[in-house]
């Protein structure tokens, strides 16, 4: 049995190292007030505003550092954490992980494609075919899912030619625009799993001081994550229109209606999640509204 790791009380975050979650990781976590010494073999960022540290790694290996405890929070695509927690649930071992946020970006789809020029009539016709994917358990439990019996073959790259050279008949990969499986005369047909970028977390509560951090990381991110669509929106009308010109606000939080000093006018301002289209604004003007205004939000603290 292996001994209870020491209490920590530095943060240790996952990321990353390259390729295409590890920038827009690294910015969010900045967007969250996060600065760092960068340890000179680039994979050890050291938090100097707060204490949370990022191991820098390959994308596949995020799960598996948390599930040894090595960290404590990873941000990784749901394709790679389900395909974590199948292949540990295949070993009898329980799925210990799971998603602490939905990020909303890099979205893609794990889709089963076949060669462009033959005809899709439905999950049935995989039986007895070979599938080329780096994601056997998930593409596993999709075949059970639809009672196929179909043999998944295990690729780590370049799984797209694999139908080209023989080593299947057809394959289940990523797609985002579907342009690689284009260039290898593959169509999408199917989708088994919908993925974005995630929070990857224990199920548990850490159990010292390093929950408190998670908990102030995660409110922070919460509020950079609805801060990047946040407006303000201002204006200005005339008491005698206000039953009109509130109706016609976008949806958002409940909006602030103040007094103007000496006039028989209201200033009018609330803040909207997503933006404001010009026709919006316009709308508002046409029944009275003026001196509108929609300014980006630079912080936010409910
Ligand atoms: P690593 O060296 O870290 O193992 P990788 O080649 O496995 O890198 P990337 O190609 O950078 O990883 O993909 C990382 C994640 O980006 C994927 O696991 C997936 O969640 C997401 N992603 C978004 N769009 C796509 C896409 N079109 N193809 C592949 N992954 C995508
Ligand atoms: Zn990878």
């Amino acid at each position: 049995m292996t001994p209870p790791a020491p209490p920590r009380d530095r943060l240790r975050v996952a990321i990353q190292k390259s390729g295409r979650l590890g920038d827009p990781a690294r910015e969010l976590l900045a967007s969250c007030g996060l600065t760092w010494r960068e340890s000179r073999d680039r994979l050890f960022c050291y938090g100097e505003s707060l204490p949370v540290d990022l191991l820098l790694v390959r994308d596949d290996d995020i799960p598996g550092l948390i599930a040894d405890g090595v960290c404590d929070l990873g941000i990784v695509g749901r394709n790679v954490l389900v395909e974590h927690g199948l292949a540990h649930a295949a070993q009898g071992r329980g799925v210990e992980l799971t998603e602490w946020r939905q990020l909303g970006w890099g979205a893609c789809r794990l889709d089963v494609a076949i060669a462009e020029g033959d005809e899709w009539v439905g999950p049935e016709q995989l039986t007895g075919l070979r599938i080329a994917t780096s994601y056997p358990h998930t593409l596993g439990r999709w075949l059970t899912e639809q009672g196929v019996d179909a043999e998944p073959v295990l690729l780590n790259g370049s799984v797209e030619i694999a139908p080209r050279l023989g080593q299947a008949d057809v394959v289940c990969d990523l797609v985002s625009s579907g342009g690689t499986l284009r260039a290898n005369q593959l169509k999408p047909v199917t989708t088994i799993l919908e993925s974005e970028a995630v929070i990857a977390g224990p199920r548990a509560q850490l159990d010292d001081g390093r929950q408190e951090i998670a908990d102030l990381l995660i409110r922070r991110l919460d509020g950079a994550v609805q801060l990047k669509e946040a407006r303000l929106l201002m204006l200005r009308a005339d008491r005698g229109v206000l039953d009109e010109v509130l109706p016609l606000l976008p949806g958002g939080h409940e909006p602030t209606v103040t007094a103007v000093e000496g006039r028989d006018e209201v200033a009018i301002q609330m803040l909207v999640h997503g933006p404001i289209s010009w026709a919006k604004l316009e709308d508002l003007k046409q029944v009275g509204a003026h001196n509108l205004l929609v300014l980006p939000v630079e912080g936010m603290l409910a």
